[in-house]
């Protein structure tokens, strides 16, 4: 036996290894690319704690190169993480790495071997089993570590099946490198574009710096692959909007420019930092799928988590750095977490500020981009309660005339002649006659032309007490009215109900603009009511309203006319009335190609007639 075989030893990882190590391999199958996170965390972690023995001169050194590389040399099917740390001695090594799973791990384990895949990927990390994930990969590690003192450097090899030895090293810098020999079935990770997909994914923003080495490279420079400062670390008054907007690129690869950006630095307790980006959606059939990145640290854990931002706001693209969280984080932990969900809150807290105060110092700006964050902000509103309280005062109704006002400025301006009272439009060609009577009165119209508007209109109602959403065709507001005497014709009347039908009553009035011989109303409520049962009938069949009113005009030169018509000529008067219904009728609703044929016909018979 040689001298370096008689200092060879031989052990068993401690705690119950024939539980252990299947379960590590099966467990994070799904997510098996977190090994690689988890052996570069350790890495960082031990140059954090050499530079603070170093910050409160426990270690006199001047040091500052610190780095990590990562080195993938796929002809001896290895990938190594070194770094320049704390590293370990011979004891250390004992102690952290062969005793895993302290204690209570393993009774963990076996109690959660029945769980579901998410919940499983919270036990990892919880224990100190981070760095056996490596084991998912490899069918043997090796760790070749020297410690910051003087101890000597340690060798360590380990199995698949939890049997390792130690023996002496002759590394003479100080840390530690892991190698990890990965097996035959996990080929992959030993392709340089995926170590650097995975790089870039989990390592993009940790706090040192990372090297990637690819031994089977001509020129094996060392290339950098991470950004230790991000911006989020940044305080926002640093920070230029060009930072914000190369940040957005980079991160999200998304070239359309962002519409806004919220930079947060949530002081104790809370203490999380980010920076959130309403994206520009290319068109509205766009998935609005954001993403919001989850990191711990700088390290990345994961994407959309809906207990820290909520569900409502994650269109979104973003970053949160919550060092209060565990690396490894369990659905059932963060649900339960009330860290998490004050996290959240102060989130939908921060969303709701930037918008008003955009609303508020910003109008321009905002009316701009109202139109493309509308859609999002009126659902927020009515998914949550406390999210409308906030941004009340920041909803903007977008107006026919081009402009935007808030509510109340709404509300303010209709005092006057249509006190609470919101008049809007849903399609401003087809409702054009309509609005162009409400405009000729000053009365504003707001623009309801997405389909969530009129949801929406339906919840303000219920919190705005007094207020009622109109649209232009439901109600003849008072201010359009002329205030002279109305006198009703029977004749006529009898003509037009006839035409009509009888799901249509016809009325006179008086309106202050002479030009429009008759307008069809459809009150409101049924309207509405309509709209919902088609939406649950699910047949989308645009149905006509059952019940609506005619209203003639009798300010016009032509019902005058028509009503003389009435008496003298009633089958003429019946031809003109016919028209006029049916010109009424095409303010109201798209006609189909049968009614279109109709209505041409009609319009050349009384063309002919000159
Ligand atoms: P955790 O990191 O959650 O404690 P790990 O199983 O990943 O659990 O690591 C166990 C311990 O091993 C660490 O706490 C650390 O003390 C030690 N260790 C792991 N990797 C390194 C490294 N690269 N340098 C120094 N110590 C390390």
């Amino acid at each position: 036996m040689s001298v370096e075989e008689q200092n060879v030893k031989k052990g068993g990882i401690s705690v119950d290894t024939e539980h252990i190590f299947p379960i590590i391999k099966k467990w994070l199958y799904s997510e098996k690319d977190i090994f690689l996170r988890e052996i570069i965390s350790n890495a960082s972690d031990a140059i954090t704690k050499l530079k603070r023995l170093q910050s409160i001169s426990v270690w006199d050194s001047e040091e500052s190169d610190y780095r990590i590389t990562v080195k993938l040399d796929s002809s001896l099917g290895t990938l190594t993480v070194e770094d320049n740390g704390i590293g370990m001695t011979e004891e250390e090594l004992t102690k952290y790495i062969c005793n895993i799973a302290l204690s209570g791990a393993v009774d963990f384990i076996k109690q959660y071997e029945n769980e579901s895949e998410g919940n499983k990927n919270g036990i990892i990390g919880h224990f100190g089993l981070g760095f056996y994930s490596a084991f998912m990969v490899s069918d043997r590690v090796d760790v070749i570590t020297k410690s910051y003192t003087d101890s000597p450097a340690v060798f360590w090899s380990c199995n698949e099946s939890g049997e390792y030895e130690t023996a002496p090293s002759d590394r003479a810098d100080r840390g530690t490198s892991v190698i990890m020999h990965i097996s035959d079935s996990e080929k992959e990770f030993l392709s340089a574009s995926k170590i650097r997909a995975m790089l870039s994914k989990y390592c993009s923003f940790m706090p040192v710096d990372i090297y990637f080495i690819d031994e089977s490279e001509e020129n094996k420079e060392p290339e950098l692959v991470n950004d230790k400062n991000p911006l989020w670390q940044r305080a926002a008054s640093d920070c230029t909007d060009e930072d914000y907007r190369e940040f957005y690129q980079k991160v999200f690869l998304d070239y359309k420019e962002p519409l806004f950006h919220i930079h947060i630095n949530a002081d104790y307790p809370l203490n999380f930092k980010g920076i959130l980006y309403f994206p520009k959606l290319a068109n509205e059939y766009e998935t609005i799928e954001g993403q919001v990145k989850l990191y711990y640290n700088q390290v990345y854990v994961a994407d959309n988590i809906k207990e820290v931002i909520p569900e409502y706001l994650l269109m979104l693209k973003g970053v949160l750095d919550c060092p209060e969280l565990p690396l490894n984080v369990s659905r059932s932990y963060l649900q339960t977490n009330t860290y998490v969900s004050k996290v959240s809150a102060h989130i939908v807290k921060k969303v709701c500020d930037k918008l008003t105060s955009l609303c508020n110092n910003d109008r321009e700006r905002f009316a701009k981009i109202w139109d493309d964050i509308s859609p999002f902000i009126e659902y927020a509103c009515m998914k949550d309660k406390k999210f409308y309280d906030r941004t009340k005062n920041a909803l903007l109704l977008k107006l026919t005339d081009g402009s935007s006002v808030t509510y109340s400025e709404y509300l303010e301006n209709a005092k006057e002649k249509h006190e609470n009272k919101v008049y809007y439009a849903t399609d401003t060609a087809l409702q054009s006659q309509y609005i162009s009577m409400f405009e000729a009165q000053g009365i504003r119209v707001a623009i309801f032309d997405k389909p969530i508007d009129t949801q929406f209109a339906s919840m303000l109602e219920q919190y705005m007490e007094g207020v009622k959403f109109l649209r232009v065709d439901a109600d003849l507001a008072d201010a359009l009215k002329d205030d002279g005497e109305i006198s009703e014709n029977e004749a006529l009347k009898n003509i037009f109900t006839e035409i009509a039908g009888e799901n249509v009553t016809v009325k006179f009035d008086r309106f202050k603009d002479g030009n429009i011989p008759a307008i069809l109303n459809v009150s409101e409520d049924s309207r509405r009511m309509e709209e919902m049962m088609r939406f649950y009938s699910m047949s989308g069949e645009a149905s006509f309203p059952t019940q609506s009113t005619l209203i003639l005009n009798t300010a016009s030169p032509l019902i005058s006319k028509l009503e003389d018509a009435a008496v003298t000529e009633p089958e003429k008067a019946k031809e003109i009335a016919s028209y006029i219904y049916k010109v009424s009728l095409l303010s109201q609703k798209k006609f189909t190609a049968d009614e279109m044929q109709s209505f041409m016909k009609d319009s050349f018979e009384i063309l002919m007639k000159l």
